[in-house]
């Protein structure tokens, strides 16, 4: 009898590893090479149609060479990114990443730690990462919290935890058509959309989120708060959620936070905060008492890939009260057994506090990014960044060809070029400015109007990217109402 052939393929790990590690070192010092030489690329650059079509192949069969897939990445992919790296790109809300937490995800990847459950020290470094939270937003040191992909993902979780806190346990077998309470939920018209999004998603819809109007400032009417809660309450809802803003994603308005909190202790609501970006600015002393009430929140959903600097994805979601949060994910399951010793020791596990079973290791970098630069540093970086906006609203106010559309709370800065069709001409200029890879804000609208809006997150950020922002625009601006 003959045996049969072995049929073990090779595995995926090299032949020769000396060959990959060179290859890595080269990739490496490509990306080493990329951020230090930012300032000699465009912010951004329209995709041409060749790089494109790299993208749009059969499936391959057949092996391909890393460095040929390594080739395809620097000419095709890098060079037409979004640009947030650059310390011109002034658009949305973006982080500019660092070096340090790039090298952090390396790491990660190649630890390929599972997240999820289990007694594993990449779970105590999340815990770590957690308690600094806690410390830093004047949190108890038991309150729980995890990573997530971003402020949206946090957003959920905190509305479901709220939820079960309001309609019990039942909610989770029966669903809320089961329950006769018509929740109705509370936020300014400042407010990010995805909260409208997950009342979506979590089975109350969008129409019971009601709407706060803003003051001149942008920020929540509280007067006008604790009517429409009286109003709902007189006609038989149950009000049961309010989320304030710190840093709104348009103007950076900071909601007056302690006063909500005053609103929902008085008529028993929970109070979350949506901190995406703008609750880091606790790591920034000068900034952080405009922040006072963040501390009295019962859910945080902020991002450390915002003002943290911290590479894609790391949003964070915080809870105040532990045992509400367990309750509302754990489930038992024969497969996640847990054990006094082992393996599956270290209960309860991140999997108990949200959807996620599988989790990636992000506590890592941002683990990295604290310990290496330091808070105070950070905090640095996050006072600069609104230095930047108050040196840009200050040379709007010299230049007569521009005006400033809303108030300078922290970072974002809205203005625009004066003249006819308003809208148009500046539509047209944001576009301008984003292919010519000088600047790249973006746009929004506020009160009517189209609004170039330059929200200044980036750490290599500095008033001369502030000058070339102003400058184009009085150029392209120019242009276009003499074309
Ligand atoms: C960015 C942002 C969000 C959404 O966060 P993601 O991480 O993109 O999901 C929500 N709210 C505010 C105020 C934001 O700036």
């Amino acid at each position: 009898m003959s045996t049969p052939p072995d049929t073990q393929p090779d595995t995926l790990d090299p032949e020769n590893w000396n060959t990959l590690r060179e290859q890595g070192h080269r990739m490496l010092d490509d990306m080493f090479d990329y951020m230090e030489q930012i300032r000699s690329r465009p912010v951004w650059q329209p995709i041409p149609d060749v790089a494109r079509a790299q993208f749009r192949q059969p499936l391959p069969r057949q092996p391909t060479n890393i460095s040929a897939a390594h080739a395809t990445f620097m000419q095709s992919i890098l060079p037409y990114a979004v640009g947030n790296t650059h310390p011109g790109f002034m658009g949305w809300v973006h982080g500019g990443g660092t070096p340090v937490g790039m090298l952090a995800e390396m790491l990660s990847a190649g630890l390929n730690a599972n997240l999820g459950g289990r007694d594993q020290m990449p779970i105590e470094v999340e815990r770590q990462v957690l308690r600094w939270v806690c410390e830093l937003f004047g949190f108890p040191d038991d309150a729980s919290g995890l990573f997530v992909t971003g402020t949206s993902m946090a957003t959920l979780v905190a509305v479901l935890v709220a939820r079960h806190a309001v309609l019990g346990p039942a909610v989770r077998t029966q669903g809320i058509a089961a329950s006769d309470k018509r929740l109705t939920a509370y936020t300014s018209s400042g407010a990010h959309g995805c909260i409208a999004k997950v009342m979506d998603m979590v089975g109350l819809g969008t129409d019971a989120l009601r709407i706060i109007p803003v003051n001149t400032h942008y920020e929540m009417d509280i007067a006008a708060l604790e009517q429409a809660i009286a109003a709902d309450s007189a006609q038989g809802y149950t009000p049961f959620f309010i989320a304030g803003t710190a840093g709104t994603v348009n103007t950076g308005a900071i909601d007056p936070l302690a006063a909500v909190a005053d609103v929902a202790k008085q008529y028993g609501l929970w109070f979350h905060v949506d901190g995406a970006y703008g609750a880091l600015a606790m790591l920034a002393p000068e900034i952080a008492p405009r922040l006072a009430g963040l501390e009295r929140a019962d859910s945080v959903a902020f991002d450390f890939h915002k003002w943290g600097q911290v590479p894609y994805d790391a949003g964070f979601v915080l809870i105040r009260d532990r045992k509400q949060h367990f309750d509302t994910f754990a489930s038992p399951a024969a497969y996640l057994r847990r054990e006094m010793r082992g393996m599956a020791g270290g209960s309860p596990w991140p999997c108990d506090f949200g959807l996620d079973l599988s989790r990636g290791f992000r506590a890592l970098k941002a683990w990295f990014t604290l310990q290496v630069y330091g808070t105070e540093k950070l905090g640095q970086i996050v006072a600069h960044t609104c230095e930047l906006a108050k040196y840009l609203e200050r040379r709007i106010a010299q230049t007569p060809e521009l005006e400033l559309l809303a108030p300078v709370s922290l970072n974002i800065v809205c203005f625009r070029f004066r003249c006819k069709d308003a809208d148009q001409v500046n539509a047209a200029i944001i576009v301008a400015l984003q292919e010519s890879g000088i600047a790249a804000p973006s746009a929004t609208t506020l009160d009517g109007k189209l609004a170039i809006r330059a929200a200044i997150v980036n750490h290599r950020t500095n008033k001369g990217d502030i000058d070339a922002l102003i400058r184009a625009t009085l150029e392209f601006g120019d242009a276009k109402i003499r074309s």
